[in-house]
């Protein structure tokens, strides 16, 4: 409970204003932006939905328009045809049974193709108000050399992340993790010699960590 009490406090010094770095401007441009950013960075999505949000604009515009066109105007994301078929079966159950508008419920959002709780915590963070914890690749590792999980299953990690802190924290959690993650304790080399949490962090002292400090 310190540490993650200490940790909080050294996420928040850190990353004061740590928040989504997908470009949204409605929850279904964000639902489709978590979409298109499996494999592929945000600052590639951002750069890709520009253009894209301009000339998709409601759920239906995603479903009338024909499928090759659609995977054509994503393409740069990776994945494009299986992205494609996940934002157009979203988009169709959006229309058929929430009346055109983006769920705020989990057990909603998850019925939706291509959207797991990851997508879904994303909306009801980043979007919705809610508390939720996103668990993506940094928020993974992160909390697993952290010690604050032993579990490599992203629901479970989630469960514990979530008796372990507070629910105001959840979404800001989330989002400064995946910012430390990809500033600091990257996945190839974790910087700890300039981590706020060198001192409490039992990664570079465990065996697994010791592998990643260069002797002096
Ligand atoms: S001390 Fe190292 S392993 Fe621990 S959080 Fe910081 S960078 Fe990551």
């Amino acid at each position: 409970m310190r540490f993650s009490i200490k940790l909080l406090a050294g996420l928040h010094a850190n990353y004061p204003s740590a928040s989504c770095t997908l470009d949204h401007r409605s929850p279904l441009e964000l639902l489709v932006a978590t979409i298109l950013s499996a494999q592929c960075t945000d600052e590639r999505v951002n750069r890709l939905t520009k253009d894209l949000f301009r000339k998709y604009r409601k759920a239906s515009d995603y479903v009338r328009v024909p499928r090759e066109e659609l995977e054509l105007d994503i393409r740069p994301s990776g994945f494009f045809r299986n992205k494609a078929r996940s934002i157009a079966a979203a988009c169709e159950a959006i229309m058929d049974r929430h009346g055109g508008k983006v769920p705020d419920r989990m057990d909603d959002l998850i019925q939706l193709a291509g959207v797991g709780r990851k997508t879904a915590n994303v909306l009801l963070g980043s979007w919705f108000g809610k508390p939720a914890i996103t668990v993506d690749t940094h928020v993974k590792r992160l909390s697993g050399r952290m010690g604050l999980t032993h579990q490599t299953d992203p629901v479970q990690i989630e469960r514990d992340l979530m008796r372990i802190l507070p629910d105001g924290e959840w979404t800001f959690f989330s989002h400064s993790m995946i910012l430390h993650g990809r500033q600091v304790c990257k996945a190839r080399r974790p910087g700890c010699e300039d981590c706020f949490l060198v001192d409490d962090c039992p990664f570079p002292g465990s065996s697994e960590g010791k592998k990643f400090i260069s002797p002096k």
